[in-house]
């Protein structure tokens, strides 16, 4: 009975995550190509201190770093390969002011645990992926930003009871990244969990609904992507218990990078853009916009 109904909701699942529909369909309240909005181009310009920049321009386009497998943050349609979402949305709003056409953007799927060893190895210009700044993190990358403020929280089945806070996991079976600021706070604060890892959030999402693990924690952001396309099996409970300012990845030296970002951010909150494209991607998972929390412009080290 049970093998039955997980089989049932696995195929669901699949299917909506991967945000297949009809061909040429957009997925299920998915991001819609008509309602995002269209950036500016710079033409002229130029950032010749950046390495990173002067690269790029050579080769001709930007290449970036994302996740492919969050709804409405950053999401890969496996039929064409397009990506969509929140953070892609700041990817192509950072690219059109660093004077490159956001459609000419080669995104790279990077897990939680990769990404500083790919800004590391220029294998990336920069990252947008629900990636939170932290002190620890900045002694190896730099960050744009922030141009987020998410929460930890916690997903679990529908019809669970016992789980309200990351006080209720003493015993109980719980999933995160490896890699992530979610999984390292369990180890720290809440050692009686029983914690597990894997590379994505989407796997976690999975052992939730077939019942290898009881509750999946991460940003409420990513949290409430998931629920959104699966209501009926899953809900994001208590309060958000920790703060998570999203910036833009770069490599660590590239100041010039970094503080050209944090010029495009503000320009791009204060022009009306970043508030388009919240309402025409994370914004359809319900989630009210908060304010974008101030551009922090640390000095170079
Ligand atoms: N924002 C958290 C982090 O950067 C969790 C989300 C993620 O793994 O991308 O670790």
């Amino acid at each position: 009975m049970r093998t039955k109904r997980t089989l049932a909701v696995l195929a669901v699942c699949v299917a909506a995550l991967a945000g297949c529909g009809k061909e040429g369909s957009p997925p299920t309240k998915g991001p819609r190509a008509d309602q995002l909005p269209v950036y500016r181009i710079a033409a002229d310009f130029r950032l010749p201190a950046s390495g990173t920049w002067k690269k790029a321009k050579s080769r001709g386009h930007l290449v970036v770093g994302a996740k492919e497998d969050q709804p409405y943050m950053g999401e890969k349609d496996p039929a064409t390969g397009r990506y969509s979402g929140f953070d892609i949305e700041i990817a192509k709003m950072m690219s059109a002011a660093l004077g490159f056409d956001p459609k000419g953007i080669e995104f790279k799927t990077i897990a939680s645990a990769n990404r500083e060893t790919a800004l590391q190895n220029g294998q990336i210009d920069y990252y947008v992926g629900t990636y939170t700044i932290n002190d620890n993190r900045k002694k190896l990358v730099g960050f744009g930003g922030p141009y987020y403020l998410a929460g930890q929280g916690l997903l679990v089945r529908a019809d669970e009871e016992d789980i309200d806070g990351p006080e209720d996991l003493d015993g109980r079976r719980v999933c995160s990244a490896a890699g992530s600021t979610p999984y390292q706070r369990i180890e720290a604060d809440y050692p009686k969990a029983d914690l597990v890892a894997y590379d994505t959030y989407s796997i976690c999402v999975d052992n939730l609904l077939t019942y290898q693990v009881d509750a999946v924690t991460t940003d409420d952001t990513i949290l409430s992507g998931y629920a959104a396309k699966l209501p009926d099996e899953m809900k994001v409970v208590g309060k958000p218990f920790s703060k998570e300012p999203y910036g833009i990845g770069v490599p660590r030296s590239d100041d010039a990078l970094r503080l050209a970002i944090d010029d495009a951010l503000e320009r791009h909150e204060k022009n009306g853009d970043w508030q388009k494209a919240y309402d025409a991607t994370l914004g359809l998972s319900g989630r009210r916009a908060a304010p974008a929390p101030p551009i922090d412009r640390y000095p170079a080290s």
